[in-house]
């Protein structure tokens, strides 16, 4: 699933032949395309005025069913086998915008650090191949306090790995995760998710600014509500041509949640809820015609939504 253009392949070899010779030539058909779409330049297009970068933090590895309680193991099968996932667990991309508009160098999400999974926390290399500067970053958005969404907010030693940001954060998700009683509400094997929010919320509260749905970051760049995968969760909407969804995990999966938008995903705190806002927000996409991009989609996660049957459909590009 993972694409890569003809032309970054050619210099992500000849780059990789003037660093080590032809004997990296001979290695390179060893290398899998995913290796190989992640040591390349990130897929980058605009967006109006605004120039877009999408960052892989890497992948998460999580047992299939986790995809949707909903799914038979055999349905299951079946979406693993087209997303090129061969081992029997699911390894979904964490898709990172990065957005150049104006003066501001914005981020959306800093991805899981290294606190959740081994085969995440890719961020920081990554926008240093790209060229991008940890302290350049002017603005960071939280579209919900999950582990692969903040966990890469604060560094081994405390300080932010983003230090210059401000940090817009869901002002209902952050009542939700800084409610003293928040250990007492939710189920112990979500504990740790409340204590790590509670890390990275306070570690950027003086640097914070609270938002709610309609809100803009920038002009051009505002804040849906979209609840239910968590209690305060948000998407944004980048303005520029017909638009751009950025979903957050309001979609969590490229055929799960358009073709089965009513489907629970195995982390959505409110199920209800979340199907409604999903489909809310592919309907808006739709009627747009606005362009989509899924954290969790297959890297870079950029496509479009279109209607299929009594659903939908992505269309990848
Ligand atoms: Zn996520």
């Amino acid at each position: 699933m993972t694409r890569i253009t003809e032309d970054q392949y050619r210099r992500l070899v000849s780059r990789r032949s003037v660093l080590k010779g032809s004997a990296a030539l001979a290695a390179l058909p060893l290398l899998s395309w995913t290796e190989i779409a992640r040591a390349a330049e990130p897929h980058r297009f605009m967006q109006g005025d605004a120039d877009v970068s999408v960052i892989s933090d890497g992948e998460l590895t999580l047992p299939l069913n986790v995809l949707s309680p909903d799914a038979t193991p055999e349905q299951l099968a079946e979406i693993a086998k087209t997303m090129g996932w061969t081992d029997g667990s699911a390894h979904p991309s964490t898709n990172i915008p990065l957005i150049r508009m104006g003066s501001d160098l914005i981020l959306v999400d800093t991805g899981s650090g290294n606190r959740f999974a081994p085969t995440a926390g890719k961020l920081s290399e990554n926008l240093a191949a790209a060229g991008v500067e940890p302290g350049a970053i002017t603005r960071v958005v939280f579209t919900h306090a999950h582990p692969d969404h903040v966990w890469g907010t604060v560094l081994d030693d405390g300080t932010l790995r983003f230090p210059n940001a401000t940090y817009h954060v869901g002002a209902t998700e952050h009542a939700f995760w800084t409610d003293p009683d928040i250990f007492s509400k939710l189920p112990e094997n979500f504990h740790d998710f409340a204590r790590g929010a509670q890390r990275d919320l306070a570690a950027v509260k003086d640097r914070m600014v609270l938002v709610k749905g309609g809100d803009d970051i920038v002009t051009g760049l505002s804040a849906i509500d979209t609840p239910g995968h968590t209690p305060g969760h948000i998407s944004l909407a980048l303005a520029g041509g017909d638009g751009l969804i950025i979903t957050g995990d309001a979609l969590s999966n490229q055929i799960i949640s358009f073709e089965h938008p009513g489907w629970k995903f195995g982390f959505d705190a409110i199920p209800y809820l979340a199907i409604a806002n999903r489909r809310r927000l592919i309907d808006r996409m739709v009627a747009d015609k606005s362009a989509v991009l899924g954290y969790h989609f297959a890297y870079p996660g950029v496509g479009m939504a279109e209607a299929s049957g009594d659903a939908f459909r992505y269309v990848a590009g």
